[in-house]
């Protein structure tokens, strides 16, 4: 098993009486990448700032390799990609990669940097004058310059439109099979789905899942049952392993079942008259809404 990285345990933080989270327990391993996942306010931001050594936890520890975020000589292996810029914005992108490649004792050369965040047409352009998705795309490769070890990335995608989007993640996925350790946090579930390696669901400060997509997605054993049918939602609502039933406007009957094959058995048998049977397994999406909706 590759060495870990980075790990949070039992984290508490709260600001004032809000509680942003509740006992964070995570672990990120060489070579992986981790997404956080969880909606607004779920303690994304606050686990990373607490990771990278921003934020004090009030309860619980921080591991940073085999340091801590308050040893400088540990934060110095991590880039780090923050909601939050705060890049002086009248250097030019050159210039910038220069400077934040000299806080780190290995820099790339200026050119690597650019190649691999995809910024090599705007290297002699001020920062202050870039759009923001382009922004977006020289922060990464602030982020990279130093040749980190570990990669906490902060809602990296928001603001790049698809086609910058798709080449952001490509690169990601070659820095991660060279090795890089990436924590990435997001709400977005289809960049879930492109990226991770292993996916962790925040809701309300705790980590309520934490697997493979495809983990996650089989956890419950569930799955959707869509067809078109003359018995009544609520009759087979009664069914064992029948967890959730609904008739659509389009007079589809939908339901979510544990013992998929006992149910469909049932509804031919109960309904010769049965058409447009459809099994598959519950979506991320389904999976994930299921999750922090139990969490709230
Ligand atoms: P988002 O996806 O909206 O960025 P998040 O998952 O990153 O959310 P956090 O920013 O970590 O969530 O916030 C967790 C909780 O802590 C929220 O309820 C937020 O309002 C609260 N919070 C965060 N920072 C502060 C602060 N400086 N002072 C007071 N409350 C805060």
């Amino acid at each position: 098993m590759q060495p870990v990285l980075a790990a949070l345990r039992g984290i508490h933080k709260r600001y004032g009486d809000t509680v942003a989270l509740a006992g964070v327990d995570l672990e990120l391993r060489r070579g992986e990448l981790l997404v956080l996942l969880g909606g607004n306010g779920a303690g994304k931001t606050t686990a990373i700032a607490i990771l990278l050594g921003l934020l004090r936890a009030d309860a619980g520890s921080v591991a940073l390799f085999d340091g801590t975020p308050v040893q400088r000589a540990m934060r110095a292996r991590v880039g780090a990609m923050l909601q939050t810029g705060g890049v002086p914005d009248t250097l030019r992108v050159a210039e910038l990669l220069d400077l934040f490649g000299s806080y780190y004792p290995a820099p790339m050369p200026v050119a690597e940097a650019a190649d691999l965040a995809g910024i090599g047409d705007l290297l002699q352009r001020p920062y202050r004058t870039l759009s923001g998705g382009q922004q977006r795309r020289v922060q990464f490769g602030l982020a990279v310059v130093g040749r980190p070890e570990l990669l906490v990335l902060d809602e990296p995608t928001v603001g790049l439109d698809i086609e910058a989007r798709h080449g952001f993640w490509e690169r990601l996925r070659a820095l991660v099979r060279a090795g890089t350790g990436v924590l990435l946090t997001t709400h977005w579930l289809e960049e879930a789905q492109a990226l991770a390696d292993r996916v962790a669901v925040l809701a309300r400060g705790r980590v309520v899942a934490q697997d493979s997509l495809a983990g996650l997605q089989a956890a419950d054993g569930l799955r959707r049952i869509a067809c078109r049918t003359a018995l009544a939602p609520a009759r087979v609502a009664a069914w064992p392993g029948v967890v959730a039933v609904e008739r659509g406007d389009d007079g589809l009957l939908t339901l979510q079942a544990a013992d998929a094959e006992a149910v469909v058995r049932r509804l031919l048998e109960r309904d010769p008259d049965l058409s447009d049977l459809e099994v598959r397994r519950t979506g991320l999406a389904e999976r994930f809404l299921e999750l922090t909706t139990e969490a709230a």
